[in-house]
């Protein structure tokens, strides 16, 4: 007599043969993902966290011309007297954009300020601490100096020729003062991706309105919201829409005629509520995968049109784990980006984790420098994926691999701490 219910492998059993790994769900959006092709030429503060369309060489040496690292004063090595004291003849003074416009010869010496243009004649500056005042207009040195003391060479930051910034690199802060060091005043860029979300459930409402029995607040859309805020991206909000076939027809549609990437989270499991599949069906190219990682397992991939389409899982944890695995390098290839693998660091596990080989697991962490200056990590308590808490708690993902099978007090582990601004 049978009286056991073998079930289908659900979200819970990490040996689902049909499941497929982390890396080969990145592989997948990977070849199915084309960058946008448009550009776009805009002033250089307006290119933060755009992406470089063709590699910026530079016109010109950066510093153009030798200048001083210190203020002191510039003279000729050569002018020195060996192991014995000098006395320079002090013949004028060298600002930052007021050059001294005469030669400097043999026992003479110029007054000079950091970043002034090294007089004709010297070939080094010695700090004004290292000097003494001699007879009025004269002073002292020793011979411990040599050639090319305290000056920045011509090209020593950048020589002419040089790539400064690559194609697809996104654009730092830094890479904006470097464009500006190059009196480079505009840039083209790739056009900001388009990216389109939408919640799905019944049992969703939007804050301020109330809370009736059996709803719940929708939180998927602020914290999608707030990830995509942090990347160079244009966003939709296309609100909840309800479980029903023709909503899930009418947004999936509306959004394809305007979104590079589409975003929905819930109804991508296998309830008789989950919508996304059969419209998904209908309307384009599909991929149902499950992916062995938790939280997150099950994603929804696919094409409308030009548009991507990744649908996420509902639980609130789930979303932003699989946001930040999956999504980034979604929209970072979407943006013609180069590929930034996540930094992980190492970390002395505080808590024991019980942990099933065969998937990813992505615990939230809070990661903290101990007394040896090393990284340490405590879980943010209960880890469920419904337990968004534990995320807003966190400031890291505990990365657990595939192979790992469980961590005891003490165990080295890996970090990623939460960056939603690349
Ligand atoms: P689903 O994948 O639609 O079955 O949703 C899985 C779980 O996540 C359910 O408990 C949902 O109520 C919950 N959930 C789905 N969407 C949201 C949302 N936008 N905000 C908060 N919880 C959600
Ligand atoms: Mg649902």
């Amino acid at each position: 007599m049978i009286n056991k219910i073998s079930s289908v492998p659900g979200c819970a059993d990490p040996f689902d043969p049909a499941s497929i790994s982390l890396t080969e769900a990145l592989d997948k959006i990977g070849q199915r993902v084309r960058p946008v092709l448009a550009c776009e030429r805009l002033p250089i503060r307006d290119c933060l966290g755009r992406v470089n369309n063709e590699a910026v060489k530079s016109p010109h040496d950066v510093p153009p011309l030798p200048n001083s690292a210190m203020d002191g004063y510039a003279i000729a090595v050569a002018s020195l007297e060996r192991d014995a004291i000098t006395e320079l003849d002090d013949i004028g003074t060298a600002y930052a954009g007021a050059p001294f416009d005469g030669s400097c010869g043999p026992g003479q010496c110029v007054r000079i300020m950091t970043g002034a243009l090294i007089p004709q004649g010297t070939d080094a500056v010695i700090m004004q601490e290292q000097v003494e005042q001699g007879a009025p207009g004269k002073i002292r040195v020793d011979a411990e100096h040599r050639v090319g003391e305290n000056i920045r060479q011509a090209g020593e930051d950048v020589q002419q020729g040089d790539t400064v910034i690559e194609a697809g690199a996104r654009l730092s802060p830094a890479d904006l003062g470097v464009l500006a060091s190059l009196g480079l005043g505009q840039l083209q860029v790739k056009r900001k991706p388009v990216v389109a979300f939408f919640s799905t459930g019944d049992e969703l409402v939007s804050v301020g309105e109330p809370l009736e029995p059996g709803k719940i607040y929708d939180s998927n859309r602020y914290s999608l919201h707030g990830m995509l805020s942090g990347m160079a991206v244009d966003i939709v909000d296309l609100g909840v829409v309800r479980d029903d076939l023709d909503s899930m027809r009418e947004v999936l549609t509306r959004a394809s005629t305007k979104a590079d990437l589409i975003i929905s989270t819930g109804g991508v499991s296998v309830g008789e509520a989950d919508f996304i599949k059969p419209a998904l069906e209908e309307l384009g190219t599909t991929e149902f995968w499950k992916i062995a990682i938790k939280p997150g397992r099950p994603l929804t991939f696919g094409q409308i049109d030009a548009s991507i389409f990744m649908g996420l899982p509902g639980n609130p944890v789930a979303v932003m784990v699989t946001f930040s695995q999956f999504v980034v390098p979604a929209i970072h290839a979407l943006a013609g980006a180069n590929p930034q693998p996540p930094a992980l660091f190492r970390a002395r596990a505080l808590d024991k984790m019980r942990k099933k080989p065969g998937r990813y697991e992505f615990q939230r962490g809070i990661a903290s420098m101990d007394e040896n200056n090393e990284w340490q990590v405590a879980r943010t308590g209960q880890q469920g994926s419904g337990i968004l808490t534990s995320m807003s708690r966190a400031n890291c993902f505990i990365v657990l691999p595939d192979d790992n099978t469980g961590v005891e007090p003490g165990d080295q582990v890996s970090i990623q701490f939460f960056d939603w601004s690349r």
